[in-house]
């Protein structure tokens, strides 16, 4: 079941990631929202507008360039996200491109539905295992494996 969902988009997908919360405002209500800064303040604005006292929890990480999406990083690698929605600018290279490439890498280490385009966050969204209780996400072998390993 997704409880815990990460929003993080750049400067020119920040309607697109909008559009998208604003579709999706009443699935989204019933989860708890942990973005980047400046993200998390347009997507707080956005579902007040759709659903006023109904606003889910938006917690505003530091911006990303800042610091930010090394902070959802670390809650991914806490097990505090269930899922992430990440639209980065694919046109241009990003002054934080290192901390772009963690956050991209954690999600896929630790196995996290790990959206970036809207496509995918649709069929994620809407698929039946969003409320499963009874889907556990598997965490990789690798993980303890590396955690254990001999030196
Ligand atoms: P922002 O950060 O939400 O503060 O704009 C997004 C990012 O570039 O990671």
């Amino acid at each position: 079941m997704i409880n815990n969902i990460a929003l993080v988009a750049h400067d020119s997908r920040k309607a697109e990631l909008l559009s998208w919360v604003k579709f999706n405002a009443g699935v989204l209500k019933g989860c708890r929202l942990f973005c980047t800064g400046t993200t998390g303040r347009l997507v707080r604005e956005t579902l007040q507008e759709a659903l006023g006292e109904e606003t889910p929890e938006v917690v505003c990480k530091l911006s990303g360039p800042l610091g930010g999406d090394f902070e959802i990083g670390a809650m991914i690698a806490e097990g505090d996200i269930d899922m992430l929605v990440f639209f980065c600018d694919n046109l241009i290279m990003q002054g934080h491109h290192n901390d772009v490439l963690g956050l991209t890498r954690l999600a896929s280490l630790y196995n996290i539905p790990f959206a970036t385009n809207r496509s995918t966050a649709d069929f994620i969204i809407s698929s039946p295992l969003f409320h499963s209780s009874e889907y556990e996400r598997i965490i990789p072998s690798c993980i303890d494996s590396y955690k254990n390993r001999k030196l």
